[in-house]
Formats: C-alpha cells, structure tokens, sequence
C-alpha cells in the first residue's frame, strides 16, 4: 500500500508558503511525514520520523507543553474534533517561536484513526532566517540593537551575475553557502545576516577594523574555488569596513558599508577597504559624474564634444595628422570640470562607454570627411576602449561610416591601448583583423606604460606606435640613459617591423630638437599645439599643412 503522505497532495500544500509546515501521521505505523521547511526550520534530521508523538513535545516550551497535550488528547479520545492551539516551539537556533498547530484525524471505513494531518503556522516573522544560508535575514539587522561599538563588515562575491549565468543559479547559491559558511568559521562573536542577494552584513560588537580585516583575509583565501561536477570555479569576494559607534545608526552604518565595498570592488587590488570619509566624498563625486553622464547621453549627447590635436611630422615641421580626443562639460557647478583621465573609467564602468564610443566615431569620421578634399591624405585618429570591442557590431560600424564618406580608409586610425591586446581575447583578435582587412590604420597608444608591450607588438603587427608620455618627458632629465635606451629601441624596434613611432608629450623646445635625433615618424605635443575645438585646428591646419612630396 502506497504511504498516505507519499503524493502530490503532500508536495503541493508542503510548498505552499514559507512560512507553513505540513505534517502527516499514518497512525498504523506511527510513521509522520514533516515537510522539508520544517525538518530546516527545527532540525528535526529527517522528513520521516517514527513516534513523534513523544518526541514534538520535547521542541515545545515547557510552559505551553500541557495546552499542547491537553488539545491533542482530546482529538485523539474524541472529545474534540479538531485540533488547533497556540504554543512556542523551538527551532534550529534554539529559539521559541509561536507558532498556530492544526489538525485532525480521518478515520477508516470501520471508524479506526488512520491518518493525522495537519499544519503548522509560524507566528513569529517568517522571514527573519534567510532560507538559503538559515542566517538572520537583512531585515533582522535593522532590529539588532548595536549595543556595543565595534565594526560592521559587508562582504559580497565578486560578479555573481556572472557566474550565474555561466554555471547556473543553483551554483550561485552554492557560492554563497561557501561564504556563509566561511564566514560561520572565521567571524566568531559576530552577528551574520544574510543582507541581500550574496551580500553579508557581519556586526563585531568590540572587534576593531584591523581585526574585521584578517577575518576578511581568512574568508578571501577560503572563499576561491567552488566545486563543480565539470572541476572547480574560481570566483572571489571584496568587503567593506566600517566601524561603529554604540547605538550608531542601521541606515547610516549600512549605505556606509556599501559605499566602502563598492569602492573595494571597483579600486583596491586586496578586494577590502575601510570606510573614511575622504572616501565618501571620492565616491559621492564618482556617483554624481556617472549620474550626470548618463543624463547627457540620454540627452542626445549633450555636453560631449571633440577637440583635435595635431600631429606633426617626425621633424615637427608639418601636421600630418590629428587625434580626437573627447571633451564633456558636465552642466553640473558641483561636478566642475571633468576630464578623459576621469570620466572615461566611469564611462566604462557604467556601460556609457559604448553609445559615447560611438559618437566620437561617428564624429570624428564625419570632420576627416569634410577635411579630405582640401587636405588628401590627412589622418584622423580616434581612441577605442576594450570594452567597445566586445560589441561585435562596432568594428564593422567603423567601416560602414567610412565607405559611407568615401574616405580612403588608410586616413582613419584606431588607437588602442595596450591593455586591450594583452586581453589577448578572441574578439580582440577578431576585431585587430577585421581592421587590417579593411585598410584601416591602428595604433598602439601609451606604448611601454604596461608590462608586455615589445610581446604586443610581435602578436599584432600595428601601423603606429605611440610612446607614451613618460618616456618621453624622461628624456629631459640627462641624469639616466635609460629613457635614451628605451625611445632609441622602440624607434628601431619600430622600423624594423614597419610600424611609424610616434612620440606623445612633446611639451618644449629642448625637448623637440632631443626627440628630433630619434627618427620618429610623428610628433604631438603642447609645444605644437594643445587639444584645440575644430575651428581652432581648422585655422592651425591651413597654416600647417603641407602635401607630402
Ligand atoms: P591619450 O590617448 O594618450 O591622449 C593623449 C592625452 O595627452 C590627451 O589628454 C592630451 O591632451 C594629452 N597631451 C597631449 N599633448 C600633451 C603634452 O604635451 N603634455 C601633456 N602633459 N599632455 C599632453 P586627454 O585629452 O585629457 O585624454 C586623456 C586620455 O583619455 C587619453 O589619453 C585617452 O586614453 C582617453 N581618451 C580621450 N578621449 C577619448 C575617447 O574619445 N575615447 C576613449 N576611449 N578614450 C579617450
Ligand atoms: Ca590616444
Ligand atoms: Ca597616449
């Protein structure tokens, strides 16, 4: 005979709310079925238990234990039909929780008990534990009193979305068990709430930062690989710190915590840091540029615009090219002004990169259009980020816009920084060829500022290479020949694989008649002129340009 609790029904009313237990006696056997919720919720070890009537009032609060007994008897001695009565029972926190019980007794055709079903109503805040990691849920910290100064830490996985999509939700929430339990281990006399999604609110009443800072530690180094059937998946954690006064305030100390682990994730090599205030007027300016960003973006674009610096050939005699390079007035007094160094990292952070990406594409190949008829054979760079790459669209986009313009593609450069090859991805590769096949010019920019740029340059083969900055300014202390040695090498470096070196910061006289010795093929500086707006080249260009012979 199939088990009365062993159905659909069974499921069906087990799942029906969180807060709800289901239990189902065969009276024959004394053989009761609990849901799973309430096996996790009271730990009871196991969905089937034999003799549960001696043993559920052990859970049950010695003073409720007789208004239990009392009610319970009287259904099974007939006297009552149902049963139903309030008491406080214990859960796996060893707590005492009110919950509602309910019940009654359906009998056989000869009028014997066979079964005893019922349900049980938790009282208490159902969702004061989190059901994932059985911690207190978020909410809960809001009514933990901080009764003690101390530290609050908030602790997050790194890109979960991320690794949800790759490997699945289910595996997500196993990384977040790792935590939990990480956490469990090293955070002893800390309070832990499950705060929201994989983030972990950890109160330390009288723990200091730098003791909250090897716990984290502890946790970082346990919490990297998580276990999968296809082999282990790295993943990693950041934190912020920030410590509390008594009776400190829930609000202020969490949008403090989060403010620091934003900053942890986003800045800090060792995924930690500790809440300062110079460290929310960094971040509150990050936050008000991006807001505003996004606002001129939506506004078609309003406040960005493009300025021009020439580049001058390698005896900076005359312009042979220019670079755009992307200005934005933020239209913000409080922002002030705001330059590429710090709204372009924002821009890629926040996803803006892609649509200004193209406007200073769409822009700069429409001036090199108006250009081209009275200057042949001019070039126009613009700067490509990584993450414009990763739009698959965007690379053709660039020789669409130039077919459109009837522009000879060899005129138009794409500089790219050297981080984006040493990603070394298959889209890189894909896009650095798509480029090639198209005759369009690339430029390696910032050359020597990473670590692998002569790797680079063997793996793509570009047209230009520009030195960055600093080399070049070296050159004007005469102390070391090391910067000599660096420039001399690229230049023939350069020349021996057929790519044109041009140099970045040529800022003053002296510096221009040194650089002049190197046999560069390009020179662009302040010396010649800064990045001008585009009547300002226009004028700059009528006086230096010169077709080559
Ligand atoms: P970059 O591509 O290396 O551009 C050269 C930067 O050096 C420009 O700064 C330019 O104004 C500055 N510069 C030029 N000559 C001199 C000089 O003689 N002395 C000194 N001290 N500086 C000089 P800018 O315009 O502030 O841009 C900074 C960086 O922002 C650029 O470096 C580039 O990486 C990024 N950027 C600018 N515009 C764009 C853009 O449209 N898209 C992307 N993705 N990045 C851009
Ligand atoms: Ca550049
Ligand atoms: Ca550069």
């Amino acid at each position: 005979m199939s088990q009365v609790y062993d159905n659909d029904l069974f499921e069906a009313f087990a799942n029906a709310s969180d807060n709800i237990y289901v239990y189902v006696t065969d009276v024959e056997t004394d053989v009761t079925r609990w849901s799973r919720r309430a096996v996790d919720y009271f730990d009871l070890g196991s969905e089937y238990l034999r003799g549960v009537k001696d043993m559920w009032p052990q859970f049950i609060h010695p003073e409720d234990r007789q208004i239990y007994l009392d009610d319970i008897s009287a259904v099974f001695d007939g006297r009552s039909a149902n049963h139903n009565c309030q008491y406080r029972v214990r859960n796996r926190h060893g707590e005492f929780v009110w919950v509602e019980c309910r019940g009654s007794i359906i009998y056989d055709n000869s009028g014997m008990p066979k079964v005893f079903a019922g349900i049980m109503t938790r009282l208490d805040n159902p969702n004061k534990y989190d059901s994932l990691t059985h911690l207190l849920s978020g909410y809960e910290f809001f009514r933990h009193p901080i009764a003690e100064a101390g530290t609050l830490m908030l602790v997050g996985v790194d890109r979960l979305r991320v690794i949800n999509s790759q490997h699945g939700v289910l595996f997500g929430n196993r990384v977040i068990l790792y935590l939990a339990e990480a956490l469990a281990q090293y955070a002893r006399g800390a309070v832990l709430f499950r705060y929201w999604g994989d983030d972990f609110l950890v109160y330390g009443p009288g723990i200091l930062p730098q003791q909250m800072m090897t716990i984290f530690r502890n946790v970082y180094r346990l919490c990297s690989i998580a276990e999968k059937d296809g082999g282990p998946v790295n993943f990693t954690v950041s934190a912020g710190i920030v410590s509390c006064e008594r009776n400190a305030p829930h609000a202020e100390l969490v949008s403090r915590a989060e403010m620091t682990l934003t900053y942890a994730k986003e800045q800090s090599a060792a995924h930690v840091a500790v809440y300062s205030p110079e460290l929310e007027t960094l971040q509150s300016r990050k936050n008000r540029i991006s807001e505003a960003l996004i606002r001129s973006i939506r506004d078609d674009f309003r406040g960005f615009s493009l300025v021009f610096q020439p580049i001058m050939s390698g005896q900076g005699e005359r312009m042979v090219g220019c670079e755009a390079l992307l200005r934005w007035a933020p239209g913000d007094e409080r922002i002030g002004a705001c330059y590429p160094n710090e709204f372009i990292p924002i821009l890629e952070e926040n996803g803006g990169i892609r649509e200004v990406g193209r406007y200073v594409m769409r822009e700069a190949i429409r001036h090199a259009a108006a250009w081209q008829t009275a200057y042949p054979g001019l070039r126009l760079s613009f700067n490509v980020s990584y993450l414009q790459l990763e739009d698959p669209d965007f690379v053709p986009s660039i020789a669409a816009e130039i077919k459109w313009y009837h522009i000879d593609p060899a005129c138009i450069v794409v500089e790219l920084t050297e981080s984006v090859f040493a990603s070394d991805t298959v889209l890189v590769k894909q896009a650095f060829e798509y480029l090639k096949q198209h005759g369009i010019g690339i430029a390696l920019d910032d050359f020597g500022r990473g670590n692998s740029s002569f790797w680079m340059l063997h793996q793509f083969p570009v047209d230009y290479v520009k030195l960055d900055q600093a080399f070049v300014r070296g050159l004007t202390d005469s102390g070391s020949g090391i910067d000599d040695a660096i420039v001399q090498s690229t230049v023939l470096l350069c020349r021996a694989i057929g790519s044109r070196a041009v140099a970045e910061g040529v800022e003053t006289p002296e510096l221009r008649s040194r650089i002049c010795g190197f046999g560069f093929d390009g020179l662009q500086g302040y010396l010649f002129s800064r990045p001008v707006p585009v009547e300002a080249l226009e004028a700059f260009l009528a006086a230096h340009w010169r077709a080559r012979s």
